[in-house]
């Protein structure tokens, strides 16, 4: 999710000339504090590698009639070595290997602009999927450490009035594939050093991504934690990325954050509060409506003891709105 979402590249960006129109809604703006849980858009992106287990991949491969092993080999050159051209799968004999890379790595993100802050350091993406949807990444690259922020769903349905994701309402939820796909793209701008920053030596990886791009993670939970099982697994079946790199934030769907802990995955909860007090949140996070403050804040307690993982409260400050002492000391409580 993210939180006030900038709907213009900050004054030191640069950008390559093309204006970008922002994602097409499928659905009519939501009316004020209106919830969206189903994605209205159901046209499902093509199948992947990376939506895929490591023995349904070998299904997949199998079932396309060739040999089991070649999903492997697959998941090698996509995931390990980041391949991106089928010519550098010369493991592959050229009579196959098209076949399998257009079944299982159709192209998913075709780049259409990218905004580049802070001395290069700082690389924000847009995507336009199969469909035409546009999504966005940021890949933010610190000396010892790289971070990708990524998005989750093609708009939002949870309507924050300060958002501007959440004012257009949801279209469709991404794959997992979608997902993994943004954080596979970061490693490879990584790597060609698309990326200024990072201290010398200091390895060219993605080292922390966070579900803080477009749209609520845990309303599109099976496809997010599927994703997540792919960032985190070891090469060749995954990314590698370690669990204790990864951050879900989310307004507080609290039976999805109860879920989420019973997952196993040692990962870092982010709830993003903004206010301390129902009637305030009721309007600035209309899904408070559905769980309390009190609620979401037992739900992410009860994901630390879970999980053993820290949990952070996010609070962004507006002017006059909920800056005030009393709800500081509330929030203290
Ligand atoms: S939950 Fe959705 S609407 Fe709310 S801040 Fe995050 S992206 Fe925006």
């Amino acid at each position: 999710m993210s939180d006030a979402e900038p709907t213009t590249p900050p004054a030191s960006a640069m950008s390559t000339p093309a204006p970008v129109a922002p994602p097409t809604p499928s659905r009519a703006r939501p009316k004020r504090g209106e919830l969206t849980f189903a994605a209205p858009r159901a046209g499902r992106p093509p199948q992947h590698l990376a939506d895929l287990d490591p023995s349904e991949r070998k299904a997949a491969v199998e079932a396309l009639g060739h040999k089991g092993f070649r999903a492997r080999q697959l998941s090698t050159h996509y995931f390990e070595r980041l391949v991106e051209s089928p010519e550098e799968m010369s493991d592959l004999p050229k009579a196959i290997r098209d076949d399998l890379v257009a079944r299982l790595l159709p192209q998913l993100l075709t780049p259409i602009r990218t905004l580049a802050a802070d001395k290069g350091r700082t690389i924000k993406s847009v995507w336009r999927l199969h469909d035409g949807a546009l999504v966005e990444s940021v890949l933010m690259r610190y000396p010892r450490r790289a971070t990708i922020c990524i998005s989750s769903q093609v708009g939002c349905g949870m309507n924050c009035p300060f958002c501007a994701t959440g004012q257009e309402g949801l279209t469709r939820n991404l794959s997992s594939a979608e997902i993994v796909e943004q954080v596979v793209q970061a490693a490879r701008m990584l790597r060609r050093g698309d990326v200024a920053g990072g201290a010398e030596g200091a390895p060219l990886r993605v080292s922390n991504v966070v579900f803080m791009g477009m749209g609520e993670a845990l309303a599109n939970y099976s496809a997010a934690v599927g994703a997540i099982r792919r960032i985190t697994d070891p090469a060749p079946d995954g990314l590698g990325v370690s669990a204790r790199g990864i951050t879900m934030s989310t307004v507080g769907l609290v039976p999805a954050i109860d879920k989420l802990a019973a997952e196993g995955i040692p990962m870092t909860l982010a709830l993003s509060l903004h206010a301390p007090d129902d009637k305030l949140r009721n309007e600035l996070v209309p899904i408070n409506t559905r769980w309390s403050v009190d609620e979401a804040i037992d739900a992410a307690y009860r994901y630390f003891e879970v999980t053993g993982r820290r949990v952070s409260i996010e609070y962004a400050l507006i002017r006059g709105m909920n800056d005030q002492g009393w709800r500081a000391d509330l929030l203290g409580t």
